[in-house]
């Protein structure tokens, strides 16, 4: 596939044009940012990873009906995606209480809600994605009703498949950010961003540890071995690249036997 022109570099990911006018090139880089861009690094292979992840959750969404921009995954940090007029919103899906919502509501930290609740933020990074009401969204045009009515829907049946999916494999799905936007080909709205350890909260459902981007976020370390223990468990880390090393092992030769 031949890339075309840079079209938009955000935090995470880089769009590239492509030979279809209808579709783009998503790349996904190593860097990582957090608290509205003070906190910056790069992790080497990340982008690796979020790739293959969220190449896996989407294929698996479009599976059972849940419209989303992923064409196919064309190599280890690039998709080939739909191009879409981004709904300037980001969707947050929550099933635990924790992060900004602990610290603005004063809502203890793991409290567990009794139904998924969903919170809407404006993506403005001047004014730190400050919070909004349904009635800002449709008053100031970024999102009509009915669209807005349907993108509500897709979150809960994006969350209750979510749920059950990381469920099976031992995690907890804390909470989420979703992006929607309007396929450019057909005016559709559909899902489309990424899912990944840097937009979810992933918790060990035996232990509660953190396998997300909050190893970033809080200095816990082993952020690179938390996102390839979520990638394993999903069954996705078969295919090996030079920036993903395996876990090297002594050949058998090189072992050293302690004499007594
Ligand atoms: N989130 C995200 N991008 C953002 C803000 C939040 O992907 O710009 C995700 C975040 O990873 C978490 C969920 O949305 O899974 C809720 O985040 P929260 O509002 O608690 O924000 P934070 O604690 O990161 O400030």
């Amino acid at each position: 596939m031949k890339k075309g022109k840079k079209l938009y570099e955000g935090k995470a990911k880089i769009i590239f044009a492509s030979p279809d006018k209808y579709l783009v090139i998503q790349h996904f880089k190593d860097d990582a940012t957090a608290y509205n861009n003070q906190k910056r690094a790069s992790i080497e292979g990340k982008g690796i990873l979020n790739n293959r992840i969220s190449e896996h959750i989407f294929s698996s969404l479009k599976d059972v009906g849940i419209e989303n921009h992923l064409i196919k995954r064309l190599n280890m940090r690039e998709q080939l995606i739909n191009l879409v007029d981004i709904i300037p919103i980001e969707f947050v899906v929550r099933n635990i209480v924790t992060g900004s919502l602990t610290k603005r509501l004063g809502i203890e930290d793991g409290t567990i809600l009794n139904k998924p609740l969903i919170e809407f933020c404006y993506k403005n990074d001047n004014l730190g994605d400050p919070l909004v009401a349904r009635e800002h969204i449709y008053a100031f045009g970024w999102a009509s009703l009915l669209e807005l009515d349907f993108i509500t829907k897709q979150c809960l049946r994006i969350n209750d498949f979510l749920q059950g999916l990381f469920k099976g494999i031992g995690i907890k799905l804390v909470d989420f950010k979703l992006e929607f936007g309007k396929r450019k080909s057909d005016g559709k709205i559909i899902l489309a961003d990424e899912i990944s350890p840097d937009t979810c909260r992933l918790w060990d459902a035996n232990t509660d540890k953190k396998l997300d981007k909050d190893r970033f976020r809080k200095d816990l370390g082993n952020i690179m071995e938390a996102y390839q223990e979520v990638a394993k468990r999903l069954g996705i880390l078969h295919e090996q690249s030079n920036n993903i090393r395996p876990i090297k092992f002594p050949k058998p030769t090189e072992v050293k036997i302690k004499k007594k």
